[in-house]
């Protein structure tokens, strides 16, 4: 066994082992976790500082979980739009690859929290090699995202075989890898591993950071390890109610990614996923948190803001509305509140 995989074996898995630290209410989170598994990884729990906090929020079950009943277990519909069991393909040229069906750690809000760590995502053998072959007979399909799960928990003996799989196929453009192993388990991001990510290329990985205090020194050094080796980083951040929905908060994070090399690509929109309504915030709450970055942060720090759209039609962009038309006249607001008129080109 890796030195990653031991301490992996080493998370906390049920509301017991919670209590040893914290006071909660053992048989209310054990019927959540009947249904939602629990597993935070000893790095990720260390950075809880109390009950409540935003590392607490993101990891340890809550009973309002259950309580979500209105909206559908699958909001994107990924189910009806799998031509081969886990994989998704809702764009002609991209397909989401779901390779792994565990995670390091289980976030209460994860838009697929219907299936991680469960029997139905287990993926075996047989699933890898009909999903590669489905995208080798697919010629529109030019940029694969693995994802899950978490792929990088897979062992870098099945990664390689499945990158291995996809270098093989001429119309692949790229590579994408979705992970949030280098917040919840840094020391997975090996350097045996680095080495066989530097064989794939171009690959780009996107991790998920949700608060400035998930850039710990360890994932600042999983990140420099990776880029290290060629791999361009992005992040996609998760707005969520009492976590990150705060200018202030969301600022301190994106500077804090550009510095560790990793450049902020998407601010995700809660989906509309059974059991994480304690989570969603506003659309206008997020239009709203963009406009007050605008003009006072790197627009390299700055992701475009989307929502997935429910039944699987998309993820589209949501932007905060700078240009008004008044009659004739087009008057642009500035980042600092104020309004110019802008002399637009007559059709
Ligand atoms: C998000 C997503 C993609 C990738 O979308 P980009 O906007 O290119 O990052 C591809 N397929 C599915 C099913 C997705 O949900
Ligand atoms: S790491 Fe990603 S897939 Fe896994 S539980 Fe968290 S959000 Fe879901």
């Amino acid at each position: 066994m890796e030195d990653w995989q031991k301490n992996l074996a080493q998370s906390l898995t049920t509301p017991e082992q919670l209590a040893a630290h914290f006071p909660v209410d053992v048989a209310t989170l054990a019927l959540v976790v009947e249904r939602y598994p629990m597993r935070i990884t000893p790095h990720y729990f260390r950075l809880i500082r109390a009950v409540g906090d935003p590392i607490w929020r993101q990891c340890v079950p809550d009973p309002r979980e259950l309580d979500d009943l209105d909206q559908p277990e699958d909001p994107l519909a990924e189910e009806s739009l799998s031509p081969v069991p886990h994989l998704v393909h809702r764009y002609p040229d991209r397909a989401l690859f779901l390779v792994s069906g565990t995670c390091a750690g289980y976030c209460r809000f994860c838009t697929r929290k219907r299936k991680v760590g469960c029997a139905t995502m287990r993926v075996t053998m047989g699933d890898v090699r009909a999903g590669l072959d489905y995208i080798a007979r697919t010629p529109q399909i030019r940029d694969v995202i693995l994802s899950g799960g978490d792929p990088l928990l897979m062992s870098d003996l099945l990664l390689k075989e499945i990158l291995d799989g996809l270098s093989r196929i001429p119309h692949l453009d790229l590579v994408r890898i979705g992970s949030r192993v280098p917040v919840m388990l840094p020391e997975r991001i090996t350097e045996r591993l680095c080495a066989l990510l530097r064989c794939c290329c171009p690959l780009y990985l996107n991790t998920h950071f949700n608060h400035p205090r998930e850039i710990t020194p360890e994932a600042a050094e999983a990140c420099a390890r990776l880029a290290d080796a060629g791999v361009q980083l992005g992040n996609q951040t998760v707005l969520l109610k009492g976590v990150n929905d705060d200018p202030e908060v969301l600022r301190e994070l994106f500077r804090g990614l550009l510095k560790i090399r990793v450049r902020p690509y998407y601010l995700h929109h809660m989906d509309l996923t059974r059991g994480t309504g304690h989570f969603r915030t506003a659309i206008a709450d997020g239009v709203a948190i963009l406009e007050s970055l605008r003009g006072t942060l790197s627009g390299l720090a700055i992701p475009q803001y989307v929502i997935d759209l429910p039944g699987g039609k998309g993820k589209v962009p949501v932007c905060p509305d700078y240009v008004q038309r008044m009659g004739d006249e087009v008057w642009v607001r500035t980042p600092e509140g104020g309004r110019i008129r802008f002399p637009e080109v007559r059709g």
